[in-house]
């Protein structure tokens, strides 16, 4: 049976099917079936009838499937591996730690499924009250409708499954286009691990037309969506009384102030791996570095040094850090965005050139600040790296974004630091790491165009449920 559609416990045929590119060869490798409105609905009826037995379900029973999901996903981390390395070119080294995450992810989801966050609140605070306590229970919503991008198709799957499953609700999860068969086999997990059938559904097909039906259909309670910032403001303007959290794009920007000169190999090791890792695709990858004018010279010349070593190449092999991007459309826009900021004076340090089907690590230095590669989300292998007079100066650039997910700063300066940290503009600080750090229980979210709402099992879990009052009059 051709994957793509799963809805009730087992995959459905559909007379559509759509191929599946390798985006390093750009060669066919799978076939997939595609869904249509029809398909969607169904799932979103599989859902809704699941949710009878799932808010029903006692949370150790949810906490016991979650961490049988977690067994079978490590047993099985090869095979999903290999997947994630297939449809979405990741170097199979990151495949694996992707994998290990997601295991994690779910570990966490079964510990947080049997906590209670709920409060007790004294009413006789409030004249007229007396003789009432009152506490709060939280109450799962119904069906989440989840919508995911290609650049973590299993963990940032799990990051929507995991927490709905563990507070009761069901989900029907629309994959990106290049990355269906990760969630497909997610589902089969979760089936395994005796959730009921319905309750963890897939639908694969084309990202506008399915997202409408779910944005639609009163059933769904609430959009889970990680992906690009314009699409992202199209949900929300469409949701209506929905709930929904946005997991949305970034420039995050990093700083490295003239107090870590000493310490400067290891902070050029990290900043390199987190401005070209899996090719720049990822949301937090580090895009813009503001370096203290004392120790620039230096930094630039080891960050270049240090890049020049990066190989490239096929990445099921094991030394692969580079590879090609997700599609020839990525590529060229790359390209261009570069090529532009080189035309309006940008200093082009390493790159610039296109590999194969991707692109060399690329290094811009001293950019103008209108520059797309400056004030985009580049999401690709292409750094910005700024000189500035001051960390106030680094602050105000920082903070002269759109975006807002996570920023970073290398500095022994308590004061600053926390200055910093105060001031910037985002949703995550990290002092002395890159911003392209993030541990899976911990909030996520961003600011401005960065997104809406938290991730993060436990803080997701709070959006995906309803707090409800009971008051109790006892005199
Ligand atoms: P994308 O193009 O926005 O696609 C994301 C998902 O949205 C896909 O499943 C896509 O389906 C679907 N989609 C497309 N048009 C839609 C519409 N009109 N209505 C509803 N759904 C629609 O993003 P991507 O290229 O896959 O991923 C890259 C983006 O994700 C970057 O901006 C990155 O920063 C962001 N991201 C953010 C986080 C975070 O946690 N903040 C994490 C990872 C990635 P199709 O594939 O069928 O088009």
């Amino acid at each position: 049976m051709i994957k793509g559609i799963f809805i009730d416990g087992e995959y459905k045929e559909s007379e559509h099917i759509f191929e599946l590119l390798h985006p390093h060869t750009k060669e066919e490798f799978e076939k997939v079936a595609k869904g249509n409105e029809q398909d969607m609905i169904k799932a979103i009826d599989s859902a809704s009838a699941a949710f009878q037995e799932m808010k029903q379900m006692p949370s150790v029973k949810r906490a016991e499937i979650l961490k049988n999901a977690a067994e079978i996903l490590q047993k099985r981390r090869d095979e999903f591996a290999k997947i994630i390395t297939l449809e979405a070119g990741k170097p199979i080294t990151a495949s694996r730690v992707e994998v290990e995450r997601s295991v994690q992810t779910l570990l966490f989801a079964a510990e947080e499924a049997k906590q209670s966050y709920g409060e007790y609140i004294s009413l006789d605070a409030a004249k007229g009250g007396e003789g009432r306590d009152a506490f709060t229970i939280y109450q799962p919503l119904g069906v989440i409708g989840a919508i995911t991008p290609f650049n973590f198709p299993v963990n940032l799957t799990v990051h929507k499954v995991g927490p709905a499953i563990a507070t009761g609700n069901t989900i029907v999860v629309k994959p990106a286009s290049q990355t269906p068969l990760s969630a497909c086999l997610l589902a089969e997990v979760f089936i395994e691990a005796g959730l009921p059938k319905g309750a963890f559904n897939v639908v694969s097909g084309e990202g506008g037309q399915l997202g409408d039906v779910l944005l639609a259909d009163d059933r769904i309670k609430k959009i889970s969506f990680t992906g690009s910032p314009k699409v992202g403001k199209m949900i929300k303007e469409k949701a209506g009384l929905k709930r929904v959290t946005l997991e949305l794009g970034s420039n995050s920007a990093l700083y490295i102030d003239a107090s870590v000169k000493d310490e400067m190999e290891d902070v050029v090791k990290q900043s390199v791996s987190a401005a070209f890792a899996y090719n720049g695709q990822v949301c937090i990858h580090t895009q813009r570095i503001y370096v203290h004018k004392e120790i620039a010279n230096e930094f630039i010349e080891q960050f270049i040094t240090q890049t020049k070593s990066l190989p490239y190449g096929d990445p099921f092999d094991e030394d692969t850090v580079l590879t090609g991007l997700i599609s020839e459309k990525e590529q060229k826009r790359v390209l261009d965005w570069i090529n532009q900021s080189v035309s309006a004076g940008a200093e082009l340090k390493y790159g610039g050139e296109k590999i194969e089907t991707g692109i060399e690590p690329t290094i811009l230095v001293n950019v103008p600040k209108n520059e797309k590669v400056v004030c985009e989300e580049v999401f690709g292998p292409v750094v910005v790296i700024q000189i500035v007079e001051s960390a106030d100066q680094a602050l105000a650039e920082m903070n002269d974004s759109d975006y807002g997910l996570n920023a970073g700063m290398f500095t022994n300066h308590l004061k600053q630091a926390m200055k910093m940290a105060h001031e910037l503009e985002v949703g995550q600080v990290l002092i002395n790491d890159v911003p392209t750090l993030r541990f899976d229980h911990m909030p996520y979210g961003g600011v401005k165009s960065s997104g809406y709402g938290h991730e993060g099992v436990k803080y997701a879990m709070k959006e995906m449920t309803n707090m409800k009052l009971i008051s109790i009059h006892y005199q």
